[in-house]
């Protein structure tokens, strides 16, 4: 964990002291930062990549007015808080405009403030900086061009699926159509868009605002999450009128995402015709570029791999090497410098992999790592899939048909971005102790 710190800034002014935690954390590219009180300090805490990472300790005798500082600035009444809404403000640090979000919990110690920081630029990430790739990535544009249907993301909480949606949605060709997204809360701009936040006070629920959207002629409709079953069944209402939905649904696989839809009680036809695409997707730490290295596999990391994709089996062992095969074939369409002169793979043995520095380097605080990048999966509706929906068949069965028909699991994805130098094998690992490989 990095240690992060500013010296004393206790006895800085207020706003000095604030300016310094924020820019502290813009530097770091932190989507969070925590003002804990803890008996006589307050401890500031940068969330970054996934990881809280400690910043400076600042006297407790500062919270007061810290506190009321970013109230006045976010437009809290001193006095009285609205806890469920908290406040927003603008911060401009480089020439960028960021929108910071404050939260505020009463705690024993006095208020806990969490500021969320939001870039107000349009996602500047495309599909392919974000893990995208090969036959998948197509699936994706082919399905955000079509005129009607649903494409899902997926995953559990944390793992990217706002930025993709975001990156989806930039990515439509045709600039003659109205894309419309409502959010709660809104993560990222998105250039074509017009963005709506959700709002309970006014009435603005998901519901009313489909209502309003599809009498206001959009054609492409993005809502951040299907949270319950009114939302599934009002988004496969939307499909039916010939729109293209966009949304996200908390589920651990692509799969998973059928079968709990389908608990929802919801039509398995309307299901089946108006499925497109699910995306299903995880983020694991990107190795440092500076620093990462390409090693012969020790038997402790061998023997992980194993324990995972079981790569004995000359099947398992083949179909992996193939994946990284294709992986360089999409990459050569770029630029054909980036194919190695030797892969991490032949046919029947894992020869390298790439690993994180143990000790890192300047350039990554000495984590070995660099921002974070989405493992995938893409699984394409098919007329195949469609009759094991329609049939409510089981969740297993789904995913052979779809990995038959090229869905790569997304652990698969993952163990690939360890043989081309993206990520580590312990990350992967750490995303799950199952044997999924199929
Ligand atoms: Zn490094």
């Amino acid at each position: 964990m990095v240690e992060k710190t500013m010296g004393v800034i206790s006895k800085l002014p207020v706003n000095q002291i604030l300016s310094a935690i924020i820019e502290n954390g813009l530097e770091l590219n932190a989507s969070f930062i925590h003002l804990e009180p803890i008996n006589d300090l307050i401890r500031v805490k940068y969330r970054v990549d996934g990881d809280l990472i400690n910043g400076p300790e600042i006297s407790k005798k500062r919270l007061d007015s810290l506190n009321d500082k970013i109230k006045k600035m976010a437009n809290i009444q001193i006095g009285y808080i609205d806890l469920m809404s908290g406040g927003k403000f603008k911060y401009s640090h480089n020439d960028q405009e960021f929108s910071i979000r404050v939260y505020i919990m009463p705690t024993i110690n006095g208020e806990k403030i969490t500021l969320k920081i939001q870039s107000d630029m349009p996602v500047a990430a495309t599909l392919r900086e974000l893990g995208f790739w090969g036959n998948g990535l197509d699936v994706m544009n082919q399905a955000i061009n079509l005129n009607s249907g649903l494409i899902l993301v997926t995953g559990p909480g944390d793992s990217g699926k706002s930025k993709t949606m975001a990156s989806l949605l930039e990515s439509i060709i045709n600039h003659s159509v109205s894309i419309a997204t409502l959010e709660d809360p809104v993560e990222y701009k998105i250039s074509r868009a017009t963005q709506t936040q959700i709002n309970h006070r006014t009435n603005l629920s998901f519901l009313n605002g489909i209502k309003i959207l599809l009498k206001q002629d959009a054609d492409i409709i993005m809502l951040s999450e299907l949270a319950n079953s009114d939302s599934i069944i009002e988004a496969l209402d939307i499909v039916s009128h010939k729109k293209l939905v966009v949304s996200s649904l908390n589920v651990e696989s692509s799969v998973e995402a059928i079968t709990k839809l389908l608990d929802y009680n919801i039509s398995p036809s309307s299901l089946a015709y108006g499925l497109r695409v699910i995306i299903n997707q995880r983020l694991v730490r990107k190795l440092c570029p500076n620093c990462k290295q390409y090693v012969t596999p020790d038997k402790t990391s061998l023997h992980k791999i194993n324990q995972l994709f079981d790569l004995n089996n000359a099947n398992n062992m083949r179909y992996v090497h193939d994946q990284e095969v294709k992986y360089y074939e999409h990459v050569s369409t770029e630029n054909k410098k980036l194919i190695p002169k030797s892969l991490s793979t032949s046919e029947n043995k894992l020869k390298k992999i790439w690993t994180n520095d143990p000790s890192g380097c300047s350039k990554c605080y000495n984590t070995g790592f660099v921002g974070r990048i989405a493992v995938v999966e893409i699984l394409k509706n098919s007329p195949e899939i469609e009759r094991l929906i329609m049939t409510k068949s089981r969740d297993i069965l789904i995913n052979k048909q779809a990995v038959r028909e090229g869905m790569v699991n997304y652990l698969v994805d993952g163990l690939l971005k360890v043989l081309v130098g993206m990520t580590s094998i312990d990350e992967i690992i750490g995303l799950t102790k199952s044997n999924y490989l199929t």
